[in-house]
């Protein structure tokens, strides 16, 4: 998170059927832009287990065939491990790694255009560092308990991670960062892994720690999802744009919209925001993407596709 995105506002929450639409379903051109664990997809103890909800995708689906509608989704996944779990159809663009990777799509135009950086060789180094020292707290812990800490990391499998019990360190390996996950584990061994995996940034001050919902996630690319937002504004042009997000690392996003005037920023979840609207959970999400779609394609019907 950038200094200037910290919360500003804590709106209370609005039934998603509350709020205003206008705006957006009657836009010349519209970006609805979504984050995906959270917001489309119920949070899982098992990351690998995030699916979105029948609604949500229904909803996706429905807009994004809609003339001068784009939808795209914004995570902090990569993007190939984004594509496989959110499946999501065809001229969904794809922004992943918090905004390093931005995939654009388009039913119109076959070509994909992607950016996906490189990995520089300091970049590399801290990467290996990282896998370095999370694997240095399973050794750790198993000489220091005499009990057998198990790892779902596969340092070679990238984010296969396999389910378990509470003191399993399940790690996500993507290109530009390794994510440590804590959802479902034991407080104090949750704790303890926070601690010792946030103390690598003191020898590399150069990666960036990014904290969400139970993850923990240790970045070698400084790109935020304003980053990847801004990048999607200037590709699509939009005349009014949606954000939806849950996390810290959306905050990045919601600042970025505060310089457009035809925006509207929604917070998911209880978390301190400077989004302006607040709604509950992905059900709430499913509800107001349905409504979102209905009223467009009414308005929009007639219009020439993208
Ligand atoms: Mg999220």
């Amino acid at each position: 998170m950038t200094a200037d995105s910290s919360p500003q506002s804590t709106p209370e929450y609005t039934p998603s059927d509350a709020l205003d639409l206008g705006q957006l379903t009657g836009a010349d051109s519209a970006l609805i832009a979504l984050d995906f664990d959270g917001v489309l997809a119920p949070l899982q103890d098992n990351p690998e287990l995030s699916r979105m909800l029948p609604e949500s995708a229904q909803a996706i689906a429905g807009l994004s065939i809609l003339p001068a509608t784009r939808v795209a989704l914004v995570s902090g996944r990569d993007v190939t491990t984004l594509r496989r779990l959110a499946d999501p159809p065809v001229g969904v663009w794809l922004v992943g790694s918090h905004g390093a990777e931005v995939e654009l799509g388009s039913s119109s135009v076959p070509e994909v255009s992607m950016t996906s950086p490189e990995v520089s060789t300091e970049e590399q180094q801290m990467l290996t560092a990282i896998d370095a020292h999370i694997e240095s707290f399973e050794l750790d812990l198993s000489a220091g308990s005499g009990s057998e800490v198990r790892s779902g990391s596969d340092i070679q499998t990238g984010s296969d991670m396999r389910t378990g019990s509470d003191t399993e360190v399940r790690v996500e390996r993507k290109p530009f960062s390794r994510t440590v996950h804590t959802r479902g584990l034991d407080e104090e061994f949750a704790s303890a892994l926070h601690a010792h995996v946030i103390a690598v940034q003191a020898e590399y001050p150069g990666i960036r720690v990014i904290e969400g919902h139970d993850i923990t996630e240790l970045a070698v690319k400084t790109a935020t999802k304003g980053d990847g937002l801004r990048s999607l504004i200037a590709a699509g042009s939009p005349s009014a744009v949606l954000y939806l997000g849950d996390d810290v690392t959306d905050e990045d996003a919601f600042a970025e919209l505060e310089n457009l005037t035809t925006s509207l920023s929604i917070k998911v979840g209880p978390a301190p925001t400077r989004a302006p609207w607040r709604i509950t959970d992905p059900d709430a999400v499913a509800e107001l993407l349905t409504r979102l779609a209905n009223e467009r394609r009414a308005q929009v019907a007639h219009l020439p596709r993208a």
